[in-house]
């Protein structure tokens, strides 16, 4: 069933299916866990309600919440991010239909499976006319944003992008372009913006320097990610930015540091999920990022930013069978089924035993449609733009 947005109730959101079902999915965590009890008493409630009511904390703030979060203190965050989440949005989880569209990459990030050294990767690249098969096929099944992601690949040169871009543009101008190309100059940013382009992820990865480093080859420049994030939302673009939970060397200072440069950018969409290793990179040994860290986290940035869009992400599926289901209780309310052609899904492997690389986009689609079904959500028909975001135009344009 595909519903229409829906105003919130307020007064219902404790009582709804969903909230119950956020409890007890929560509830079902604790049990496997052995936090320490009390860490998140009443300070750590006290701070959950500030961040509620001022959408910030300082960094040392961050950090004790962080520090001292517990069953009780992540209940309360699914809770509050879910009564923010349907004030803003109401029942509608939005989609986006991701296109791979290269698995070529020049980086060589350390923790990506795409990256240039990583010769056990299999490369491929969709033509013009592959993309807009995807394109089509979306558009056929409800999509109405298409996300053109791939990894830093010099083959697409500014003059193929734009031609794409304007070309989606014109035979879909009901449809919303994100792209999510990795780091390009302020001139390229800027003709795609002129071709069409509405929305630009770049995942920063961490707001932490030193860390940073630790992630990534010399060369890359914390710098440079950093700023080109400022750039794209001067440009125009609804920005997203992100980082992985639990990545390699990650402290709970990174995190604070993630969530105060969230605060300040105040992207449009906000993409986290846990790191997960892949078996051909230096990082190959290292475990994975905690689900329950991730799921608080994405409350924590409801709370942070309310209409903000927030996926609950592919990464989340992989590490628990109920990740998606899970990140949306816990805050997010944005899902993207894969719609690259399902030859090339496996050759797309960012980290080990990335699930949907086998089915069909219908297949996708469906399955997430009825996941969100299950625990009280719908998926909408529409570009999904962020809550505001006409009015925010509207108001630049006065
Ligand atoms: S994270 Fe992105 S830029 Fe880095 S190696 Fe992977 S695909 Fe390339």
């Amino acid at each position: 069933m595909i519903k229409e947005a829906s105003f919130f109730d307020q007064k219902s959101s404790l009582t709804d299916t969903s909230s119950l079902r956020a409890k007890r999915l929560f509830s079902l965590a604790d049990h496997q866990k052995h936090h320490k009890r009390n860490q998140g008493g009443r300070p750590i409630k006290e701070l959950i309600e500030k961040l509620e009511r001022n959408h910030g904390l300082s960094k040392e703030e961050y950090i004790r919440l962080l520090s001292g979060l517990d069953g009780e203190a992540r209940t309360l965050l699914a809770e509050k991010a879910t009564v923010l989440r349907k004030r803003h949005y109401g029942n509608d989880i939005y989609i986006r239909g991701l296109i791979e569209f290269t698995s070529f990459c020049k980086n060589d990030c350390l923790y990506c499976g795409l990256r240039a050294s990583n010769k056990n990767a299999q490369r491929y690249r969709l033509s013009k006319e592959e993309i807009l098969d995807c394109c089509q096929q979306g558009h056929e099944l409800g999509f109405r944003t298409f996300v053109l992601q791939g990894g830093e690949d010099p083959h697409y040169t500014d003059e193929i992008l734009v031609d794409i871009t304007k070309t989606i543009k014109k035979d879909f101008p009901d449809c919303a372009i994100t792209l999510s190309l990795g780091e390009r100059s302020r001139e390229s940013l800027a003709a795609l913006r002129e071709a069409g382009a509405d929305r630009y992820l770049l995942r920063h990865e961490t707001a932490n320097k030193k860390h940073y480093e630790l992630l990534h080859p010399k060369g890359m420049s914390f710098e440079k990610r950093m700023q080109q994030l400022w750039d794209m939302k001067e440009l125009g673009y609804q920005i997203g930015c992100g980082f992985m939970v639990g990545s390699p060397g990650q402290s709970t200072e990174c995190l604070a540091d993630d969530l105060v440069f969230v605060q300040r950018l105040k992207p449009h969409m906000v993409g986290i999920g846990p790191f997960i290793p892949h078996k051909d990179t230096p990082f190959r040994a290292e475990p994975q990022g905690d689900l329950d860290l991730t799921l608080a986290l994405l409350g924590i940035i409801r709370l942070i930013l309310p209409q903000a869009l927030i996926p609950s992400t592919t990464a989340l599926g992989t590490i628990d069978p109920w990740g998606r289901e899970k990140g949306v209780l816990a805050g997010a309310n944005v899902v993207m089924p894969n719609l690259s052609p399902v030859g090339v899904r496996k050759k797309y492997m960012l980290y080990d035993n990335k699930i949907c690389t086998g089915e069909e986009a219908a297949e996708c689609k469906h399955c997430l449609h009825g996941r969100m079904q299950r625990i009280g959500c719908g998926i909408a028909v529409s570009r999904g733009d962020p809550a505001g975001y006409r009015l925010e135009e509207a108001a630049l344009a006065d």
